[in-house]
């Protein structure tokens, strides 16, 4: 059994939240050149070239890459031989966040009651999901979600004989009903099977996972490369003012389902797609 003082998750949590804020994965800012490169409308290239510039800017004065800075989801994977002490998980997690938008001066985009309404003014509670995996170690992901591009997901409970041509015809009108509202260009994290929330959980999971991910099935790894195609086919375009370049990147994240049911989640995320993850 290994011991690890919750006061790490903390510190850690603090450094993931204001590094998820500045800069972006090596991953997603190839895609922003790449589509850059192949914009073919002069004003989507130019906005491409200025959220580039952007981001160089975020990351070398410090300053946030979007005036959004999210709620903050974290992903902890716990090895079971892993025992914490010194506290309370899920306390130190928000302590981790509250430090780090503070000290990181981040937005606090948090309120305490869905109605109601008042800022919590910390930017707590962070959204966390925990896996206990086999181990001794625990795999923290840091993802500040934005809301924008949030508020345009979709969970699509589709029948069985929908199959995959359903499941396409979800996916793209996800896309298309999302539309400017997602700050494109967008990345598109899908969750088939499971049940209702296992689908959503897995298309915010996708959305951490390295854009040149080949995904191991080969339907998969098919819908991946066919769903990117047909999406940048749209002609929403990058600020969704026409263009080649909507999406830069999606990822697929599957389970076992129901023999009645076809859960389907599409997560969608702007070009904003922050994630950070250590393991300790
Ligand atoms: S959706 Fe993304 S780019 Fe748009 S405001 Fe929110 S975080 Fe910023």
């Amino acid at each position: 059994m290994r011991e690890i003082a919750v006061s790490e998750i903390t510190r850690n949590i603090r450094e993931m939240c204001i590094e998820a804020n500045h800069f972006l994965g090596r991953d997603v800012k190839n895609a922003l050149d790449d589509g850059e490169k192949k914009e073919e409308s002069p004003l989507g290239k130019q906005i491409l070239g200025t959220l580039e510039e952007n981001l160089g800017i975020a990351g070398r004065d410090m300053i946030p890459i979007c005036q959004d800075t999210g709620m903050a989801v974290i992903f902890l994977n716990i090895g079971q031989d892993v025992h914490f002490t010194g506290g309370d998980l899920y306390d130190a997690v928000n302590e981790g966040v509250r430090e780090g938008y503070r000290d990181g001066y981040l937005r606090k985009s948090v309120v305490g009651d869905p109605i109601i309404r008042m800022n919590t003014r910390d930017n707590t509670p962070a959204v966390i999901h925990c896996e206990i995996v086999p181990g001794d170690q625990v795999e923290i992901t840091v993802a500040p979600k934005g809301f924008g591009s949030e508020n345009t997901s979709r969970i699509f409970m589709l029948k069985p004989a929908d199959g995959l041509d359903g499941v396409r015809k979800a996916i793209l009108a996800a896309v298309r009903d999302a539309g400017p509202n997602a700050c494109p260009p967008m990345i598109v994290g899908v969750g088939i099977g499971g049940d209702f929330e296992k689908c959503a959980e897995m298309a915010k999971h996708a959305l951490t996972r390295d854009l040149d991910e080949e995904p191991e099935v080969s339907w998969v790894r098919d819908l991946k490369r066919e769903m990117l195609e047909k999406i940048n086919q749209l002609g929403i375009g990058p600020a969704g003012l026409g263009g080649r370049v909507t999406c830069l990147g999606i990822n697929i994240e599957t389970y076992p389902t129901h023999i009645a049911g076809l859960p389907l989640a599409v997560n969608i995320c702007c070009h904003v797609n922050r994630h950070t993850r250590r393991t300790i």
